[in-house]
């Protein structure tokens, strides 16, 4: 027996991160209650994954809390309100060593969002994008590096793809061929991208030419919309009352752009299991 259902955008969100990972507050039950006020439909729990060796640590939960995440989203799950349904993931930044370890955390969960934050690949020296201005070569990384996420085959979508325009602050042609990749990548690999919310949250950035949000990135979207590639949009909230803050704005920028927002079919077997797709 299956049971199966479709979900618009606009009453889902599956970019969500709660008091787990450092960084954001409030319990997977408040996210429900919050999710379900705000007439969504289909929440999706993507704390930050990870990962064995403790990379990152400093901006996701140890490694240890593993089982108490997944067993607040389960209850989740098995609580949720008529009408709202709960599913558990995680948001993954990619490097090729965490493939096989990623591959085993998406049997247990429903799905996984794929990201880069990071562009070093030594465990002891962190690159983060949000630290300091890139260079040239740091979007060349960051291009690589997404692309190999986006090939993998483990995920669902890529995160804030034009993330790199929070401290890459030039439109010029290497932002140009970057973002060109990026998207004709994800169009190859069949991955959706996300029109991310959380960077109109944060400070704006100032250009010569005036303020703009870190991201999204006007420009990049206007690229994508010369591809057929598949768009998604969440609010990457780091607390409840943001569970679906800013789905109109980003909404408008796919309409800008004449990028279709995917819908969400949701499979869900009678031993519970949980197969999520975009259509
Ligand atoms: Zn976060
Ligand atoms: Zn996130």
């Amino acid at each position: 027996m299956m049971q199966n259902q479709e979900y618009n955008q606009e009453v889902v969100n599956l970019h969500t991160h709660s008091f787990y990972c450092g960084h954001g507050s409030g319990t997977i039950e408040e996210y429900v209650q919050a999710a379900s006020e705000h007439g969504l439909a289909l929440l999706g729990m993507s704390e930050h994954c990870p990962v064995p060796d403790g990379r990152w640590h400093r901006s996701r939960m140890d490694y240890s809390q593993i089982e108490a995440y997944e067993h607040d989203c389960q209850m989740a799950k098995e609580t949720a309100p008529e009408g709202l349904a709960v599913i558990t993931g995680y948001e993954c930044d990619y490097l090729p060593e965490y493939q096989g370890y990623y591959r085993e955390v998406a049997e247990r969960v429903d799905y996984l969002i794929g990201a880069i934050h990071d562009l070093s690949t030594d465990l002891n020296n962190e690159h983060s994008v949000f630290w300091h201005q890139l260079s040239k070569k740091d979007l060349a990384t960051y291009t690589d590096m997404y692309c190999d996420m986006l090939s993998s085959g483990l995920f669902l979508f890529g995160a804030h793809p034009d993330l790199f325009g929070y401290y890459y602050h030039h439109w010029d042609t290497e932002a140009e061929a970057c973002s060109r990749a990026i998207i004709e990548c994800a169009v190859a690999n069949n991955v959706a991208l996300e029109i991310n919310a959380n960077g109109m949250r944060k400070r704006k950035v100032q250009l010569d030419e005036g303020w703009r949000h870190p991201y999204p990135l006007s420009p990049f979207w206007e690229i994508a919309s010369k591809y057929p590639l598949q768009v998604v949009t969440h609010s990457d909230a780091h607390k409840p009352s943001l569970v679906n803050e800013g789905y109109e704005a980003c909404a408008n920028i796919a309409i800008e752009n004449n990028l279709q927002l995917c819908s969400y079919r949701v499979e869900r077997e009678q031993s519970g299991n949980v197969q999520i797709s975009l259509i």
